[in-house]
């Protein structure tokens, strides 16, 4: 078995960043990070991104509005944002208070400067295979990690756990597509598919992204098996500082010795959705900067 390590490729996807940003004559790319409210995970999550950005030379600016901010509040902020040239990329950190219609901000960042990939022009793009577009940030982190590792889809058998708009689908689909690397042939499974794991056990490639902690176990995986965890969960550990570890949605102990590859959480899927957010940042700036 071999660990996939994300924290290594990561590091090298923001090494050829820094120098692509040094390389760029005039303004450096900026991506804004918009935080609502105090969610301790996404301080977290918007702290790493600050902290990679300024890695690679990117200028990013943290708006911090309160959990109280009305829907038509973010939008003029967004619309703002939208509109000013000084600004690449935008990012609105997810989740959002219950009263705010996620969907329906997605969909106002301007497409051009979507760097999470999540509007809808973005996700149709992915459809039509179509790159001028900016592919979502983990479902992109999961096809770098692959190709990084050697792992070609092309003819391969790839199931997918889980249908979200964030990581589910839109890894499907790019597993599907026409091209080098991808070319895989994609069964999607979700919370009312029957015999699941009949399915996941034909996998060459599996993916879980269900957000259900260990739930993938050594029955459910064909030995050899291309294993890609995507799961962040919490779960209690009393002898942790903090209470609680995290864990994927693979139960690693048993499922990594039976595996060709896998990934492991931490340090796995996650450290890519960050460094593929700089690479959309990136290109959202040689985009802008080339269309004058
Ligand atoms: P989500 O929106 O909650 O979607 C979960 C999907 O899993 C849904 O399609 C759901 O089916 C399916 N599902 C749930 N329970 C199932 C079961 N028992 N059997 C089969 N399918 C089941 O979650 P998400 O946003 O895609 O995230 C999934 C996981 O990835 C979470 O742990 C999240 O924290 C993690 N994540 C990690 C990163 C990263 O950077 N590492 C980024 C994003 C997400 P239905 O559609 O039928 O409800």
């Amino acid at each position: 078995m071999e660990l996939i390590d994300g924290n290594a490729i990561a590091a090298a996807i923001v090494a050829e960043l820094k120098q692509e940003v040094a390389a760029r004559p005039g303004r450096k790319p900026c991506i804004a990070l918009v935080r609502v409210g105090e969610d301790p995970a996404s301080v977290s999550y918007v702290r790493k991104k600050e902290k990679t950005a300024a890695e690679i030379g990117v200028t990013s600016r943290v708006i911090l509005p309160p959990e109280t901010i009305s829907q038509a509040e973010l939008f003029t902020l967004l619309d703002e944002l939208n509109t000013d040239p000084t600004v690449d990329g935008i990012l609105v950190q997810s989740p959002l208070p219950k009263h705010i219609d996620e969907l329906a901000v997605f969909r106002r960042v301007s497409p051009e400067k979507d760097v999470d990939g999540f509007n809808t022009l973005n996700l149709g793009k992915v459809a039509q295979e179509d790159e001028t577009g900016f592919v979502a940030c983990t479902p992109a982190g999961i096809m770098e990690l692959l190709a990084r590792s050697g792992v070609d889809l092309k003819g391969r058998h790839v199931v997918v756990l889980g249908r979200s708009l964030i990581v589910g689908k839109p890894v499907a689909l790019l597993a599907l597509q026409k091209k080098a690397g991808a070319n895989g042939t994609v069964t999607i499974c979700h919370s009312a598919t029957s015999n699941l794991s009949a399915l996941t056990r034909q996998a060459d490639v599996l993916i879980a992204a269900i957000g259900r902690a260990e739930f993938v176990t050594a029955d459910m995986v064909k030995p050899g098996a291309v294993v890609i965890d995507v799961g962040v969960n919490r779960v209690p550990d009393p002898t942790k500082k903090t209470g609680y570890r995290l864990t994927g949605d693979v139960h690693f102990p048993t499922v990594a010795p039976l595996c060709s590859r896998i990934t492991p959480v931490p340090g796995g899927v996650g450290p890519m959705t960050v460094a593929m957010l700089m690479k959309n940042t990136v290109k959202a700036h040689r985009l802008r900067t080339e269309a004058g």
